[in-house]
């Protein structure tokens, strides 16, 4: 309780420090507030843009590569990709990354979008977790370009990585057991993942 008390007072300061800060630009009648509130990290963003250091991932980067939606993965999990990537170039294959860490900041703006997409909260939970159940926020979940994804859904198990939801077969974790049993039965969609009843 205390806590919530808390979050709402700092959310108020919050409003009221973008409202002075935003005041010299008031006359130009622009209703965002200026961009470098979002660039320090350290405000809560809002509706603010989100970018690479948010986890949004550039054209053709692969698991090998470091910008922050893959260095901020879970370093299991990226080290079995890394190793996977090396049997899959033998194969001519690259593990391309579509989406892997992602702030909880740009999971509730893919959450936002789910739902306008989707049309209901309820429908777009099918696709798109929360920013406190995501297995990409928490580092621990990796979507992989198309050829890389059909490439790791035959391999992968070996490294201990394994598909997820049956819809989404670009979706990628970390299951260690996999190396001896294979990997475990997959969820029709996240609706059905314990994970993500809370
Ligand atoms: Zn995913």
């Amino acid at each position: 309780m205390r806590r919530i008390f808390l979050l709402g007072a700092l959310a108020v300061a919050v409003a009221v420090a973008i409202g002075v800060l935003a005041r010299p630009s008031a006359s130009s009648s622009t209703p965002e507030p200026s961009v470098p509130i979002a660039s320090t990290g350290h405000l809560p963003r809002g509706h603010a843009p989100v970018g690479a250091a948010d986890g949004v991932v550039p054209d053709g980067v692969t698991v090998l590569d470091d910008v922050p939606a893959v260095a901020n993965l879970d370093e299991h999990l990226l080290e079995s990709l890394r190793d996977a990537a090396a049997e899959a170039a033998g194969d001519g294959v690259v593990l391309e990354v579509n989406s892997g860490w992602r702030s909880p900041a740009y999971q509730a703006r893919l959450l936002r979008e789910a739902v306008g997409t989707y049309g209901s909260a309820q429908e777009a939970a099918r696709w798109v977790a929360t920013p406190t159940t995501s297995a990409h926020v928490s580092g621990d979940a990796v979507d992989l370009g198309a050829s890389g994804a059909a490439w790791l859904a035959e391999h992968g198990a070996a490294y201990g990585v394994c598909r997820v939801y049956d819809n989404e077969p670009w979706h990628f974790e970390r299951r260690p057991a996999a190396v001896d049993d294979g990997c475990p039965p997959t969820y029709a969609d996240p609706t059905d993942d314990p994970r993500m009843q809370q």
